[in-house]
């Protein structure tokens, strides 16, 4: 049934008026355990006024609701100044769940499902290694199947939240001999199993929010297995093409609320040199949002549209932070929201694919310019 214009806004209001009643006043602590806490009570709280989910299938918890009624309550969330999406409950919400519920076994998605709508658990996503970044088919953790169990060996490194989480979706190399694409496995990986040691990463914020994962022998039972044996590689481009769908658009819309943050305090401190600057900045996140739902709502719409999007949205997040610094003066060396997140944007042209290679797929993939 399509949902029409009075139905889009009285979802909205809905939103809006839980939203009000709901949002935490306090700042989301940037990570350890009180993030841990933090992100699980607001996901629980999410849930019980049944604003978790809200794009999952009915039949596994969620509402079933339309990419509509998520961009509807992704700007009322933003606007809400609702804890941002990129927080630890990020990967079970938008990676790990969407991908049991697309390739996981009935087993698989009765017992985790419900932990992760209820706030109850964390996942992170061991995909990257020390040398298989850019180029993720290389990676080399090894998992040898012995009777029903994977014995894993080797290491994973910048794990979002790797310290604080129960689960990682883990991508192994399965068949011995095989390279590249081939002879992969996605499992899911019980953080407290024997054998895993975990060393946290301090980023230039301060922030230890990634880690460094070693795994020696670590015993994963074949049941864990998501898709088939040695079919990892479509499992993990699966996960990834969820990453760049509806969850997106929270932090792309959280970027013009920042951008009007910054227009306010402008208009507060009169003389500040500043307009064309932030005139360009309005103009381009409305670009932004505009490529965005064009993408969501396009047919047409491929993969390689996310690289757009992501290119994007990470250049032009790293010129707000930016201006927030110009305009702040002597007063961005005291720590402070926008000093983080100016720090924190570096990351930006880095996590979740490179600008050079975002650069390269629009280059070959839409373009259609030679490979390199
Ligand atoms: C904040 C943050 C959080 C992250 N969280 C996670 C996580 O939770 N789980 C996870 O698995 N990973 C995570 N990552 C890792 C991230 O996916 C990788 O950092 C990223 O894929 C780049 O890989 P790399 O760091 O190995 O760099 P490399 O691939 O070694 O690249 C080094 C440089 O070479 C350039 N380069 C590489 N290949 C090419 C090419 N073909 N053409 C042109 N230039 C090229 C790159 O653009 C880059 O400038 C995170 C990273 C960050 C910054």
């Amino acid at each position: 049934m399509r949902l029409t214009l009075d139905d889009h806004a009285a979802f909205r209001q809905e939103a809006r008026a839980w939203l009000a009643e709901n949002v935490p006043a306090d700042r989301a602590p940037v990570d350890g355990p009180a993030s841990r806490d933090f992100a699980l009570a607001w996901v629980s709280r999410c849930h019980q006024g049944g604003w978790a989910g809200l794009g999952w299938p009915e039949a596994y918890g969620g509402r079933g609701l339309p990419p509509e009624n998520i961009v509807i309550w992704y700007e009322e969330y933003v606007r809400a100044r609702a804890p941002s999406v990129l927080d630890p409950t990020f990967v079970a919400l938008n990676h790990a769940g969407p991908t049991l519920i697309a390739l996981g076994t009935e087993a698989q998605k009765a017992h985790h499902l419900p932990l992760i709508l209820e706030g109850k658990v964390l996942w992170c996503q061991g995909f990257s290694e020390p040398g298989a970044g850019s180029d993720l088919a290389s990676l080399t953790t090894r998992g040898e199947v012995r009777g029903d169990e994977i014995i894993v060996t080797g290491q994973k490194i910048w794990t979002s939240f790797a310290d604080i989480a129960e689960y990682q979706e883990l991508l192994i190399r399965t068949e011995p001999g095989t390279s590249r694409h081939k002879g992969l496995s996605w499992v899911i990986c019980d953080m407290r199993a024997p054998g895993i040691t975990i060393r946290p990463i301090r980023n230039m914020a301060g922030a230890a929010h990634f880690a460094e994962v070693f795994y020696d022998e670590v015993r994963i039972p074949l049941s864990n297995v998501v898709g088939e044996v040695n079919d990892g590689w479509r499992v993990a481009m699966s996960t990834l093409g969820f990453e760049r769908k509806t969850a997106a658009i929270g932090t792309q819309l959280d970027l013009s609320v920042k951008v009007e943050d910054l227009i306010a305090m402008a208009e507060a401190a009169p003389g500040s040199a500043m307009a064309e600057r932030l005139a360009d900045l309005r103009a381009e996140a409305a670009g932004l949002r505009a490529m965005t739902y064009r993408t969501l709502f396009r047919d047409a719409a491929t993969p390689f549209d996310g690289s757009l999007m992501r290119l994007t949205f990470a250049e032009l997040a790293q010129r707000v932070a930016a201006c927030a610094m110009d305009m702040l003066g002597p007063e961005a060396l005291i720590d402070g929201p926008w000093t983080h997140d100016y720090l924190e944007a570096y990351s930006e042209t880095i996590a979740g694919g490179t600008a050079e290679i975002q650069r390269n797929i629009i280059a070959e993939r839409i373009l259609g310019l030679p490979r390199e």
